[in-house]
Order: structure tokens, then sequence, then C-alpha cells
């Protein structure tokens, strides 16, 4: 064997991948943790597929049949498309790497470059494809989920029919028996199952069926794109059934079809027609918008606190009432520079070595789109977000602090309303009444 090859080799195992990723031209990673950098891969593209770890020396790239390596060559063999598995392709990885011909070796045949570069299409080409059935299919799933969710609710009773009793109990029972208006969204299902794990032959298994009450997630143009499920027990704490898988406590609310960036209207909303001539997607039947008119918004992010909310201040005529469904969709994501570490709370890191538990901060992240959290209907000028008292207060702080910072323009102002620590709004109705 070839010393000078030999050589050659060793050099190319001697270069750290930070050094051949710049040789080989790899640009557009954002970094992304310690050391890593995540970006399009220049072979097979994506936007996220590829990364390098510099400071662990390592590439991944997941449109890669291996994977990734931990090698320099490796990582020229990805990108240049050379089969490493004979000698002439390591040696021409190698020669990438250190960015200059193999000693000795004949100069790549206009044969063997053509061969290279067909074999560099075809990846391309392949995880081209790939991408766009991965992108098809989850599309379809999404659209299948929605109109399942969709179905879902708009097959379930009124509160006005008698399948709908439980329901106007339940809130009954959580808003201290103060009168509501009419609530046409609101919906109530029999026995509904609640599905939790699977058993050995990989089929959903039901840990609990009974009454639930049903709302739509409506997006921002009205059309019902999920729906949210409250399962009820009267007879339970907080008129709601106790779920447990394990000694873990479930939650008794659960989400179907999509939730990001839509809302769930409950008093000042009307049904409408579909939009003509411009199909929404997964969109059919009526839609449900904002009675024209009602400048103000009232949110929170349960049902029942939104609606504890509207009871005391007598649901005004100029206000929206809607819920959030959950924090997350009402504050949106947050800008991960400045999360924060929580004062007290922590939590063993993978060591096991006690840690300040991080809490995302106050500032929403840049660059949202409509999908990443609830949208506010162009008509209102004036926002009231409600505050859960009974959630962690750091968290659930910074988080109400970036809604008010997201939503937050020129021609609205945003006030939040926080109960008194440790309860929500609808506690503060109940204990009302107990006390009268
Ligand atoms: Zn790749």
């Amino acid at each position: 064997m070839s010393s000078a090859a030999d050589l050659f080799i060793e050099e190319a195992r001697a270069v750290s991948i930070a050094e051949a990723a710049e040789r080989l031209g790899v640009a557009g990673l954002k970094p992304s943790g310690t050391g890593e950098s995540v970006g399009p891969c220049p072979t097979c593209g994506g936007t996220d597929r590829f990364s390098i770890n510099t400071t662990k020396n390592a590439w991944n790239c997941r449109g890669s049949v291996n994977g990734g390596g931990r090698d320099a060559i490796s990582l020229a063999a990805h990108l240049g498309g050379h089969a490493v598995k004979g000698r002439d392709g390591f040696l021409a990885a190698c020669a990438d790497v250190l960015g200059r011909q193999v000693p000795d070796g004949e100069p790549e045949t206009e044969g063997a470059r053509a061969a290279r570069e067909a074999r560099l299409a075809q990846v391309r080409a392949v995880s081209a494809a790939k991408a766009a059935r991965q992108q098809s299919e989850a599309g379809a799933y999404r659209d299948r989920e929605r109109a399942k969710a969709r179905g879902k609710w708009g097959a379930s009773a009124e509160l006005a029919a008698a399948a709908g009793t439980m329901v106007r109990r339940y809130l009954a029972l959580r808003l201290g028996g103060h009168a509501l208006p009419a609530l046409p969204f609101l919906r109530a299902l029999g026995a509904e199952p609640y599905w939790q794990g699977d058993d050995e032959a990989g089929r959903s298994v039901a840990i609990h069926e009974g009454p639930a009450m049903v709302a739509p997630f409506v997006d921002p143009q009205g059309a019902v794109m999920g729906c949210h499920l409250t399962w009820i027990d009267l007879a339970a704490p907080k008129a709601r059934p106790l779920l447990r898988q394990g000694a873990e406590p479930l939650a008794t609310k659960k989400m179907r079809g999509s939730k990001m960036g839509g809302l769930i209207p409950l008093v000042g909303w009307s049904f409408a027609p579909p939009l003509s001539g411009k199909p929404l997607a997964g969109a059919s039947g009526d839609r449900i918008v904002p009675e024209p008119g009602r400048t103000r918004l009232v949110i929170g992010e349960g049902i029942e606190n939104t609606l504890a909310v509207g009871i005391a201040e007598g649901f005004r005529r100029d206000t929206l009432y809607a819920a959030a469904g959950d924090l997350g969709n009402l504050a949106g994501p947050a800008d991960p520079k400045c999360n924060f570490a929580h004062p007290s709370l922590t939590r063993p890191d993978v060591n096991g070595k006690l840690r300040a538990l991080r809490v995302q901060g106050p500032v929403p992240k840049p660059g949202q789109g409509p999908g990443d959290a609830v949208q506010v209907p162009g008509q209102v000028d004036e926002l009231l977000l409600i505050a859960d008292g009974d959630s962690e207060p750091f968290a659930t702080g910074a988080a109400m602090l970036r809604a008010k910072a997201r939503l937050e323009t020129a021609h609205r102002v945003v006030a939040i309303a926080w109960p008194p620590a440790g309860a929500d709004f609808a506690d503060l109705l109940t204990r009302r009444s107990e006390a009268a």
C-alpha cells in the first residue's frame, strides 16, 4: 500500500468537522445550543435536517442513509456524493476534506465525475420527493383531524336540548349558579370515551367514558378547525372526573384537530355563511364570526374562567368573550433569549444536580405567524386578558406579559385581570355563592 496515500488518509482523519465544513462551503446554518448549528443540508436540502456540532465534532443529516458521523471524511462523502465503501471513493472524500488531490492518484476521470454527480442528483431528487410527500401527508392528516373535530362538535347536542342538561348543570356548579346568556357554540356529548395510550395490540384504550362539554376552535376566518372537550363528573371536585394513569393525574380537557391560532367563541359571536368563492382548507358549512360593534375582547385560558368574568361584568354588549384553550395559545412562543431561571423551583439535570427551572420569558418570539398563537379580530381595540391564579405564578406572569406584548398595538390597549393568589375567577363566583 502506498504510504503516501496512507499518510494522506491519516491527515484527512485529523481534520475537524468545523474546518471541513468551512472548506466544503457549508453555509446558512443557525446556532442552536452549545457548539451546534442547524439548517438546510447542502446536499439534500430541507430546512433544519442538517446540523454540525463543533464541540462533539459530529455532523448529522436526517436525509442521509447513515444519519451522520463523527469525522470530516463521512461529512465530505455525504456532501460530495462519494461512495466511501470503495477505496477510490474514500480517497476522493479525503481529497475534499483536505482540499487537494490524492497523491500519485489519477485525477478523477470525466466518467467518474459524471457518475458521482448523477449519484448526488439522485440523492437530491429522492429527498425532495420524500419531503414533498411528508408535507402532503402531514397536510392530509391535519385536514382529516380537523374534519373529525368539526364533525364531533357538529354532531353533539345543543345545551338547550335535553342532552345538554349535564353541561348546563356543570356550568351552574362551576359558576355559582349565576344566569348565563345563550351559549349556542357550547355543546354536549352524553358518553365520550377518554383515550389514553395503547394496549399490547397497539389499539387505543379508553380509560374513561362519560359526559363531556364540547366547544369549537375557530380560525381567524371563522371556520371550525378543532374542538375542545371537557369531561364532566358532577359528583367530583370541580365537577370533573379524577382521571389517572398510574399515580399521574390526567387533564380532564383535551383538544382535537387544530388549536394554535384559533379561539373558542363564547358570547358575542354569530354564525355566518361560508366564505364564497374562497374555500378554506377543510372548511364546510357555517363559520362563527364576531358580531359587529363589539370592539372589546375578554379572553382567558379556560371557558369557565372567561364566563366567570362575563358574569361579573354583566356580559357587556360591546364585548366579545372567548377562550384560548391553553396558556401557550394565549401567550404565544417566547423569545428564547429572554427566558429566565425560576427564583426557587429546581429540576435535576442529566447528572442529577439540581438546577433552577428555566421559565419562558415575557418577550414574544420575533417573526411569529398567525398559526403560532391566538389572533384577535381586527374590530377589537380594547383587550382584557384573564389570568389563572391557580397556576405557577412566575411562568403564568411571564406568559401573560408575553400575551400583552404580542397583542398590544398603537390602536389596541391591553390589560391583564389577576384573580387573588391561589384562586381563579370561577372559584370566586362559587365562594361568593357559598357565602351568600
Ligand atoms: Zn443531507
